[in-house]
């Protein structure tokens, strides 16, 4: 889950909603991202010590009415205060937005290939079984693994249920937090980890691949069959507790992602979704100059506009997005996959001289287009869908290229209205 969250995010699966909602332009949440967007306002105050205490206290008729003894719970919440440190996090707001080129740029280091490639290796036997099991390729797995947690290196060193807590008594994101908290005690019922080891991300995300605990509890597979779900220290665990969760969110055995294309020259810019075959047949080609495939519907991608690299990506690309809503995150984990088993980098320059836009000018971009009446929603600089939508629609209208992306020429051309 985005990280909003990661190593600060949630990633897993969940958060995703909120994710977009923390880091803006790219809605990245992701751990790399969110360390970079996440600039400090003032600071949340947390729940004072005697409403924590109360908090607790309510709680309990809760996680008793979920199955959790009395003893866990007493184990759970001792010695455990409120982390003014969690509360801060969630008043961070992103000026800036780190831009997706210098994103992926650290998703497929020279360090996190070679790491990922010695995984690969390891772990090729649990992979291939994960593949015959789930029908997920080891190169998507692998992706999630590497982009969450660096393969397992950084997996988040805050207490769970401190933070879980300290989010829930603040009532931050409604009664979110106290249900993942809930979510969290049956984790520590079920004996799946000690307590001391209960560890994850400021706002909960677990383990290897940074399940959120409603995932947990939906997806996590023992499949070591040593009766505990450890994503935290079994990698075969943690990885087939992904696949899981990609193939319970529709994951489509042997269609790719997608792939970087070349656009033919007078190219319509109004053509969104096709078949491959139809692809084909306007003129687009793959980066790579191999074939694309037969079979299949693509939609046209532009991450950083139509200056930069292009993509066609597939249902299986919106699967990788169930696990972390922000475009950023999915190329990433697409891309840190392919270059794991051959793939060829990213090819097209992208666009590093046209500056990102800053909060205040997304915001301004968004009132003018509720100014020309379309439905944005809140003017709050976070760029979703509907804003991408909608300013495709306006560079239409304008006999601009249709490519939704928010820079610096668009939101002159909006003002000029
Ligand atoms: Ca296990």
């Amino acid at each position: 889950m985005r990280r909003f969250f990661c190593a600060l995010s949630v990633s897993a699966l969940t958060v995703l909603a909120l994710s977009g909602a923390m880091t803006g332009l790219l809605g990245v949440s992701t751990p790399l991202l969110a360390a970079e967007a996440v600039k400090t306002n003032k600071p949340a105050a947390p729940a004072s010590e005697t409403r924590f205490a109360a908090f607790v206290q309510r709680l309990w008729p809760l996680a008793k009415a979920r199955g959790v003894s009395r003893a866990t719970f007493d184990l759970a919440f001792l010695g455990v205060t409120p982390d003014p440190t969690v509360a801060a996090l969630t008043k961070k707001q992103a000026e800036f937005v780190k831009p997706i080129w210098e994103y992926l740029a650290s998703a497929t280091s020279a360090a996190r290939l070679e790491r990922g490639a010695q995984m690969a290796r390891t772990y090729q036997p649990v992979l291939a079984d994960l593949e015959q099991r789930y029908g997920v390729e080891p190169s998507v797995i692998l992706g999630v693994w590497g982009m969450e947690t660096n393969f397992g290196g950084f997996t988040g060193g805050k207490d769970v249920i401190r933070s879980l807590a300290t989010l829930a008594a603040m009532g931050y994101r409604g009664t979110y937090f106290r249900d993942e908290l809930l979510g969290a005690l049956t984790i520590l019922e079920g004996r799946h980890v000690a307590r001391a080891d209960f560890k994850g991300s400021w706002a909960g995300a677990m383990g290897q691949t940074q399940f959120m605990p409603s995932s947990f509890r939906k997806f996590a597979i023992d499949f070591d069959g040593d009766g505990h779900k450890d994503i935290w220290t079994s990698v075969p665990d943690a990885l087939a507790s992904t696949a899981n969760y990609l193939n319970e969110n529709g994951w489509q055995k042997g269609l790719p992602w997608g792939f970087e294309v070349v656009l033919p020259k007078g190219f319509d810019y109004r053509q969104r979704e096709k078949s491959f075959a139809d692809w084909a047949q306007t003129g687009v080609r793959r980066a790579d100059g191999r074939a694309l495939p037969s079979n299949g519907e693509a939609s046209l991608f532009f991450p950083a506009g139509a200056d930069g690299p292009v993509f066609l990506v597939t249902a299986n690309f919106s699967v990788i997005k169930r696990y972390n809503a922000s475009d950023a995150y999915a190329l990433g984990v697409a891309n840190l996959g392919d270059r794991l088993f051959g793939g060829a980098p990213i090819q097209a320059a992208w666009p590093v001289e046209d500056p990102l836009l800053g909060l205040a000018q997304r915001v301004e971009l968004q009132r003018t287009l509720t100014r020309l009446g379309y439905d944005v929603g809140e003017p709050n600089g976070q760029i979703g869908s509907r804003t991408r939508a909608a300013i495709r629609d306006f560079q239409e209208r304008a006999g601009m290229r249709p490519d939704g992306y928010p820079n610096r020429r668009v939101l002159e051309a909006l003002k000029a209205n």
